[in-house]
């Protein structure tokens, strides 16, 4: 066998095929038998009842007055015996025939016939003497010994349902190649989405990563996966396109700190002698790579905080305590920016969370609220229970965020185009929404350019916290 035709023996196609084919076949089957029992049935049936019921006349007739009046009255019904039909004998005890009829042209039954047979009627096929057909027996015993045989040719009868046969096994061939051609076409049909996926994956091995599944429009579990196929490729699409951004992103902002501690330091080595020069180097090496090495870190903090692999120092703490204690350290910011900074008073909030990552996080929304509002705005700062939940508001009256801008906030490195102008690396709000997602916690963000900005986020509260009493 070629390979290539054990690989179609082996694939599902032909698995479904055969088993597709293998029920329609097997129904077609059951239903031709059953016809044909039904059939073979109501043809027998009509004979069998006639010959049933001269028996049970004779054996009547027996039974009440005798052998010989038996005999009597079969040779006084001789006359309108139907002689062309039926044979008839009539055995006594020793099996010798008292008296017999035969259909006309036909060859008398066999000598040996069946006996001692019971007071029930028996059936029985016999070959015709000359060898040219069948003959149907219906036989008892009666009182006495002696029995009754009542018989008919079979043969037409028995030819017509042969022919029947004949024409049963010709449909049933065809039906089993109809059978196979669907089961065929059946299974197909059923594995085209399956084949979709196969050559979108391969086409998506050889580099097209914008090859998709197509949509065949039913609503049915196999397409189903090939939308959530697709939908999974759209995904990660985006997500390499994400990375890619990021990367650059990170390359570019890696390259303006990267440039001026070159600079510094070729200031530095063509500066001959000069101490004060030589230091001044130094600080803005050491500055600018502070500014990497922050970069850095924050950027790995994000992605261990995503995947799920930082390392929280989980312990039950006050997020009320954390709120007063961060506003009060960016009072002085904000203060010097000429903004004004309210907290509203609030009850003890207990979560369990990681107090030093919770500062990070109500630091940097914060210093963003007071960074994007200008002097004379306002910053307001709540928390309040939710609920299951702790939740925080850090609301501005400041610059506000564009529509287009608000799904883009929390990516990695992303700064409005108008928030270039001030200290920044894009990453503050990446990391906040990481940190949250860790914590299993929430963001939510609603703002409006020139309406200013309200960020809340909420954090589970600890398992045995209690609302205070009003
Ligand atoms: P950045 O270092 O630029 O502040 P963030 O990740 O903290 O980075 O914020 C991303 C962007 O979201 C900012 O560049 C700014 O455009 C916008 N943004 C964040 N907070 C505010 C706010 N309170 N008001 C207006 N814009 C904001």
């Amino acid at each position: 066998m070629s390979s290539r035709s054990s690989v179609f023996f082996r694939s599902t196609t032909f698995r479904l095929t055969a088993q597709y084919s293998l029920i329609f076949i097997s129904s077609a089957l059951i239903l031709f038998l059953l016809a044909y029992s039904l059939l073979s049935d109501a043809v027998r049936e009509g004979d069998r009842l006639a010959m049933a019921q001269k028996v049970r006349e004779y054996a009547s007739v027996a039974i009440k007055r005798g052998l010989p009046a038996l005999v009597e009255f079969v040779r006084m019904e001789r006359e309108d015996f139907d002689a062309d039909e039926y044979y008839l004998r009539l055995d006594d005890p020793s099996g010798q025939p008292l008296t017999q009829v035969t259909p006309t042209d036909a060859p008398a039954l066999p000598a040996e016939l069946p006996r001692d047979l019971g007071p029930a009627i028996q059936w029985a096929f016999l070959p015709r003497p000359d060898g040219e057909g069948l003959i149907e027996l219906a036989c008892r015993s009666l009182p006495g010994g002696a029995t009754v045989y009542m018989g008919k040719d079979a043969s037409d009868r028995e030819r017509l349902l042969k022919q029947f046969r004949v024409i049963f096994a010709g449909i049933m061939a065809l039906v089993a190649l109809v059978g196979l051609a669907a089961g065929f076409l059946l299974a197909r049909r059923t594995l085209k989405p399956i084949q979709g996926l196969i050559d979108t994956v391969r086409a998506i091995d050889t580099g097209r990563m914008d090859a998709r599944v197509p949509d065949e429009g039913a609503d049915n579990e196999l397409n189903e996966l090939a939308r959530l196929f697709n939908a999974m490729l759209d995904k990660i699409k985006s997500l390499i396109t994400g990375m890619r951004e990021a990367l650059d992103n990170v390359a570019h902002d890696l390259r303006t700190p990267a440039t001026r501690t070159l600079a510094a330091v070729e200031m530095a080595a063509s500066t001959k002698n000069d101490a004060e020069s030589l230091r001044e180097a130094l600080l803005d090496c050491a500055e600018e790579t502070r500014r990497m090495v922050s970069m850095l870190g924050i950027l790995m903090d994000i992605s261990e905080a995503e995947t799920g692999a930082m390392r929280l120092h989980l312990g039950r703490t006050d997020m009320a305590a954390l709120v007063t204690e961060m506003t009060e350290i960016y009072q002085y910011a904000a203060e010097e920016r000429g903004v004004a900074l309210v907290v509203t008073p609030m009850d003890r909030l207990p979560v369990v969370a990681d107090a030093d990552r919770l500062r990070q996080v109500l630091g940097n929304l914060l210093d963003n609220a007071v960074k994007y509002t200008p002097p004379g705005g306002r910053v307001d700062v709540s928390a309040w229970r939710e609920g299951g939940a702790v939740a925080v508001c850090v609301a501005d009256n400041g610059e506000g965020i564009g529509a287009d801008d608000i799904p883009r906030i929390f990516e990695r490195l992303y700064r409005a185009d108008k928030s270039r102008s001030k200290r920044g690396l894009g990453l503050g709000l990446s990391l906040v929404r990481a940190v949250l997602y860790a914590h299993g916690g929430t963001i939510d963000v609603k703002s409006a350019p020139g309406a200013g900005s309200r960020f809340t986020i909420t954090l589970p509260a600890a398992p045995d916290f209690k609302a205070a009493p009003a």
